[in-house]
């Protein structure tokens, strides 16, 4: 074991402060922690944590404004802390450089899964990429742009695949509607979370084993789409 990597836990109520500490000092993490915004951006700037669990609603700032100032300088993975409903919050936190979101109340397993997630993918970034991804039986191979289903290859059009490779990159995180879009069809054409919808859903068809209950392609209501990347239940 290395040493212990720092998570900034930035909320201001007491009870959710509580049980993060517990969940993340078992977990074998050092946990920092600020009521306020004022606070979490000085710990951030001298502390350097690996991760951030971010309230949005602070007493003294709005937690946007703290990602949008962190986001100035550091690209330490962020993963919001919302409560239900607030579904303009998460994806304006998601544009504004956020890496993902549990909504409250959440358990300890979807945090920890959501967090190993977020420093796998910060690890990675300038480094090199995984190129292959596979989960319950679907493989997608980015170096030669192979897709298959339990070993048998799935044929899809360029922008199926574009959209599949970066969900994939992304993958075990929520990518937005707006990322999607401006990754996916990227300056050209004038796609809309609807195209999206239409793509993800001829999409199902070809990977999902049950495109009704899929367990590759996730929905995240209001806000995006994950490739899920652990296998089983949170
Ligand atoms: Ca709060």
């Amino acid at each position: 074991m290395g040493p212990e990597k720092k998570v900034l836990v930035v909320e201001d109520e007491l009870a959710i402060v509580r049980f993060l500490r517990t969940s993340l000092q078992e977990n074998g993490f050092e946990v920092l922690e600020a009521g306020t915004g004022r606070m979490a951006l000085e710990l951030a700037a001298t502390k350097k944590p690996e991760a951030i669990l971010l309230d949005l609603g602070l007493p003294d700032r709005d937690g946007l404004e703290v990602l949008r100032r962190l986001r100035e300088w550091s690209s330490a993975p962020v993963i919001i802390l919302s409560a239900r409903g607030q579904e303009g919050d998460k994806i304006a936190a998601l544009d504004a450089g956020a890496d993902d979101y549990l909504t409250k109340p959440f358990g300890v397993a979807e945090l920890m899964a959501r967090l190993r997630v977020a420093l796998r993918h910060a690890e990675r970034t300038g480094r090199k990429q995984e190129p292959i991804y596979e989960h319950e039986g679907l493989k997608v191979d980015l170096t030669i742009r192979r897709v298959s289903l339990r070993k048998k290859e799935i044929h899809l059009s360029p922008l199926q695949y574009e959209l599949l490779a970066v969900l994939v990159r992304n993958a075990g995180r929520v990518v937005s509607h707006k990322q999607l879009i401006k990754e996916v069809w990227k300056e050209s054409g004038d796609a809309t979370p609807e195209s999206v919808r239409i793509f993800v859903h001829q999409l199902r068809h070809k990977i999902e084993p049950d495109p009704v209950r899929p367990k590759h392609l996730k929905t995240e209501p209001g806000v995006g789409y994950r490739l899920e990347a652990e296998s089983g239940d949170y």
